[in-house]
């Protein structure tokens, strides 16, 4: 036998014993073969929200989905071990989801960054697409892509997110309406499963992984690669926003255009509750005047108004007129008259609006606070009723951040996918999406706030998803605590999720920051050994 491999192996044993004993690795950093167990750093326990802080035994960060699989399948060999595994994207989370108690975080922009375009060649009936790594962030992506003349079709609204942490979601954004969210744009994963078995898979092979995975919370399988849809990329936008003191017209107005994907490309909007939200996103959009003293908005200082924000793009192979598409769409909606305002952006800039944002929120040190986020799909015969849900729970006029609610069609969902919407009621096929993104800035919110913040939240979400309540909704990017809560949130699809989680991750060592599953024991207390030297000398 080699040397090296029998250091190899004696690691293997070492990292054996070491993942099934007590929580805490005192040694750092530890080197055991071809995985160094990292001791935990700050990163490794914070996310977003500033909510959860839970700290995990030791980081990962491998340099090859080989690593992962190494990492997985020794812990699902091991019968004794009670160690968990969280792949960590960005760390754009909110409550803790990519975080690992006493467990083993998985850093993903470790793997080397790989971004493979395959354009289509004229006459060709497939599409194009890009191969790319899932630790990569969609921002790297679109510049990439853009180099080529491409981009992905659906977005998020902020591109600092990795690949596989959205597609574990959803990702949806202004584009949802007509492309579906990113989940709905993929052709292909490459997956580590928790029994640490590397799966290419796709709708036609191994498709109960594909679509477990996508919107799957990271209880199947860590994502290395995805395969994605590209479109040409548009080369101008046209940006408009409207605004509206009536929310029906509002709504009606936004499901108008979103009946309008010929001309339409992005649709959002979102709620004016104070003099601050009016000049939301004010940075990467700048208005004309100062809105607040615009008559319209001065009649009823403490009135809550609405913005519709939609916007047309210049395709190359269109030659799109934008101002007479603008023209077009603007002519049929009933926004309060004259209260239209427009930019032309670049498709990058576009996209990179909330960027632009961060910045300007860092500098005011605004940006590493705590977010108390709430996400809810809301079907459509529920949003009147879920906006007064919303607006007797906060309070306006010190509401901090923006609330975005806009409607996406569910015939652009594939519902095999795990992603949970709202239960259809009588076909009804219009959703809203509303973002509660709420900021709580510790000079003028305690801890104490943060709580009332977070039992405000509870209560709206406790109310709108009450099956007996009328408003049926469902949370985005979810957090439940019991396993009872999940049961209720996944409704017909628990079956199968749970199914899902027996085939690919049976003993729960995935993602356990999202609080669904507990870590099981292996239920064959004799195959540690063998799987240690079956692993080791596989390398
Ligand atoms: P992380 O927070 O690192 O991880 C999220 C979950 O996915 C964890 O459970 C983790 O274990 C798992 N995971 C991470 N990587 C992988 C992988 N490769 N394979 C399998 N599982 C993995 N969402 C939208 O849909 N639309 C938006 O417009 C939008 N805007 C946002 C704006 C901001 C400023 C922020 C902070 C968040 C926004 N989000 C939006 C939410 C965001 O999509 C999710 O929080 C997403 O999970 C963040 O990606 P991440 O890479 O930071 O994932």
């Amino acid at each position: 036998m080699e040397f090296s491999m029998f250091c190899s192996r004696i690691s293997f044993l070492i990292l054996i014993i070491v993942l099934s004993s007590p929580p805490k690795f005192n040694q750092s950093p530890m080197d055991f073969g071809p995985l160094n167990l990292l001791q935990a750093t700050n990163t490794s326990s914070l996310d977003f929200g500033r909510i959860y802080f839970n700290s995990p035994s030791a980081v990962v960060r491998p340099k090859s989905p080989k690593e992962i699989s190494l990492l997985l399948s020794s812990l699902s060999g091991s019968s004794f071990s009670k160690v968990t595994v969280a792949a960590r994207g960005a760390g754009h989370s909110i409550n803790g989801q990519a975080q690992a108690l006493n467990g083993i975080v998985v850093e993903m922009d470790s793997l080397p960054s790989s971004i493979k375009i395959r354009k289509r060649v004229d006459g060709e009936s497939s599409p194009s697409y890009v191969d790319v790594s899932g630790g990569t962030l969609w921002v790297d992506l679109l510049k990439e892509t853009l180099k080529e003349g491409l981009a992905p079709r659906s977005w998020t609204d902020y591109l600092y997110l990795t690949i596989g942490g959205t597609l574990s979601n959803a990702g949806i954004s202004g584009q949802t309406f007509k492309y579906g969210p990113q989940i709905s744009n993929v052709l292909q994963l490459d997956v580590v499963t928790g029994r640490g078995d590397i799966v290419t898979c796709s709708p036609t092979i191994s498709s109960e992984l594909f679509y477990g995975v996508l919107g799957g919370l990271g209880q199947f399988g860590i994502i290395t690669s995805a395969r994605i849809l590209l479109q040409e990329a548009p080369r101008k936008v046209k940006w408009v926003r409207a605004y509206y003191d009536d929310f029906d017209i509002f709504t009606k107005d936004q499901e108008l255009l979103i009946g309008m994907g010929n001309m339409v490309d992005y649709l959002e909007g979102f709620i004016v509750l104070n003099k601050e939200s009016l000049h939301g996103g004010s940075i990467s959009f700048p208005f004309p005047a100062n809105l607040a003293s615009i008559p319209q908005f001065q009649s009823e200082p403490s009135k809550v108004y609405y913005c519709i924000e939609f916007a047309v793009y210049d395709q190359a192979d269109k030659n799109t007129n934008l101002d007479q598409v603008v023209e077009e769409i603007s002519s049929k909606m009933s926004f309060m008259p004259s209260l239209l305002y427009s930019v032309e952006v670049s498709y990058f800039d576009f996209l990179q609006r909330v960027r632009m944002e961060e910045i300007s929120l860092r500098e005011l040190g605004l940006w590493d606070v705590s977010h108390p986020w709430l996400n809810m799909f809301v079907p459509k015969s529920g949003i009147a009723q879920f906006r007064d849900l919303l607006l007797e729970n906060i309070s306006p006029s010190t509401f901090m951040g923006p609330i975005l609610i806009y409607p996406i069609s569910r015939d652009k969902w594939n519902l095999n996918m795990s992603a949970v919407l709202p239960e259809s009621i009588s076909g009804e096929n219009i959703i809203y999406i509303v973002g509660i993104l709420r900021s709580a800035n510790p000079t003028s919110c305690s801890q104490e706030c943060l709580q009332g913040y977070l039992r405000q939240n509870l209560n709206i979400t406790n109310i709108a998803t009450d099956p007996k309540g009328g408003i049926g909704a469902k949370q985005y990017l979810s957090h439940h605590r019991k396993e009872e809560q999940w049961r209720e949130h996944f409704g017909g699809k628990w079956q199968q999720f749970l199914g899902r989680k027996k085939a690919f991750d049976p003993l729960n060592i995935l993602a356990p920051g999202q609080g669904i599953f507990k870590r099981r024991y292996s239920m064959n207390p004799t195959t540690t050994t063998t799987t240690t030297l079956t692993l080791s000398s596989s390398q």
